[in-house]
């Protein structure tokens, strides 16, 4: 691939908080050639005219098989349907600017070869399989009268599996592992979007947990928990789980304990904003739509918890279904407490290190990979224009490759 220089480029400098001064960006290939340095003379010109270049966003808590707020419709979809669905969902995904896409359930390694191979327009999918779920826990959709066994549970379009006992869950883990599964998910706590587990209940035994903690210790990698309960998070640090998803419940003992371990949170408070907004509507029952404010409640708090302790906060905004169109508000909801560069820094460097590709992605530094976008606008100043895309977003360059342009008003 012939070099290509991006002229007048101006970058975030994330620790003066302010835009760097205008400097050309060479790629060659999927990397990033030099940032200022000579421009190779067969390069490819692009004056960006000072606009700001980014690295490409990160949602660290996605679903991309989630097509429907109707979870049973996802998950009875013949695997082919599914397929198709979540490749429309991901290239719209990075039509927004996410060149990177940390999935918590559902995809599977052919999503992920299908970007490799060229067929999904879409962002690099990092997977870990299905969620482990117990009996009656976050992923169980059967109603209290339902007795069939989780035949769905692999399906495709399904976000969980029901696994329980240790041995099976040592053996769910090694099956996803073996499958390309970059790290394990599990379900430690109750859920919104589920019809049987309150949100205050603990899900899974110490037992089970500490074997899928070894499962993804031996394999290198961590274990991401689904809590809101500050109970249940702290037990799950306490047995070495790293990544914390959701938090909303969260008590400053906790997460400074958390800070100290080495954890890192993944807060998705538009989940909730959207669900309050449209969940009715759209089907959800009334079980889980009571507890919608429970955790909606607490959201903001629990952020300024978590910036005061030191715990990394990655960016997500796990919206399932039509939902997905509020994602761009996820940034509105941070811009409350948090400010710009912090959450500069969650939706690039923090989301990188969930994904286990720090340097690689979420920067922009010779050598990485060439993964950025083009913003009119300076996100020190509004943070909250990269939730416009259609207004603010000029280029999406993913792997070197120019992959939209040209898009949103003059
Ligand atoms: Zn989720």
């Amino acid at each position: 691939m012939t070099p290509v220089a991006y002229l007048n480029a101006r970058i975030p400098d994330l620790e003066a908080e302010t835009l760097g001064a205008p400097v050309t960006v060479v790629t060659s290939g999927d990397r990033i050639l030099s940032i200022g340095g000579e421009i190779p003379g067969d390069a490819t010109r692009i004056d960006l005219g000072g606009k700001t270049l980014m690295p490409g966003l990160i949602d660290a808590h996605f679903h991309v098989v989630a097509h429907s707020l109707d979870l049973w419709s996802n998950v009875t979809a013949p695997d082919s349907l599914a397929a198709l669905r979540a490749a429309k969902i991901m290239e719209g995904l990075l039509d927004r600017g996410f060149t990177t896409v940390r999935d918590l359930g559902g995809a599977d390694i052919g999503l992920v070869q299908g970007v490799e191979d060229g067929l999904i327009d879409g962002p690099d999918l990092v997977i870990c399989g299905k969620g482990l779920s117990m009996t009656g826990g976050h992923t169980d959709l059967r109603a209290r009268t339902d007795v069939r066994p989780d035949a769905m549970g692999w399906r495709l379009g399904n976000m969980g599996v029901l696994v329980d006992g240790v041995d099976e869950v040592r053996r769910a883990c090694r099956k996803m592992l073996k499958e390309g599964a970059k790290f394990i998910k599990v379900m430690a706590n109750g859920g919104v979007a589920s019809p049987n587990d309150p949100i205050d209940s603990i899900q899974y035994s110490r037992a089970e947990i500490l074997a899928m903690v070894e499962e993804a210790e031996n394999a290198n990698t961590y274990v991401s928990a689904h809590v809101y309960h500050d109970a249940a998070i702290r037990r799950c640090v306490e047995l070495g789980v790293k990544s914390l998803e959701h938090c909303n419940l969260i008590t400053p003992e906790t997460a400074k304990m958390a800070a100290e371990a080495g954890c890192f949170a993944v807060p998705t408070l538009v989940a909730y904003e959207g669900l309050k907004l449209e969940g009715a509507a759209l089907g959800l029952g009334a079980s889980e739509q009571a507890k919608v404010d429970i955790v909606r409640d607490k959201g903001l708090e629990s952020l300024a918890i978590m910036r005061d302790a030191g715990l990394p906060m990655a960016f997500g905004t796990d919206l399932l279904g039509e939902l997905r169109k509020y994602g761009g508000m996820e940034f509105d909801l941070l811009a409350k407490v948090l400010t710009p560069a912090e959450i500069l820094r969650s939706v690039t460097e923090v989301g990188a290190l969930a994904c286990r590709k720090q340097g690689e992605i979420g920067v922009i530094a010779e050598g990485a990979r060439a993964d950025f976008i083009v913003v009119e606008g300076d996100p020190f100043d509004d943070i909250t224009l990269l939730g416009r895309p259609e207004q603010h977003l000029r280029m999406v360059v993913k792997s070197g490759r120019v992959a939209r342009e040209a898009m949103g008003a003059a």
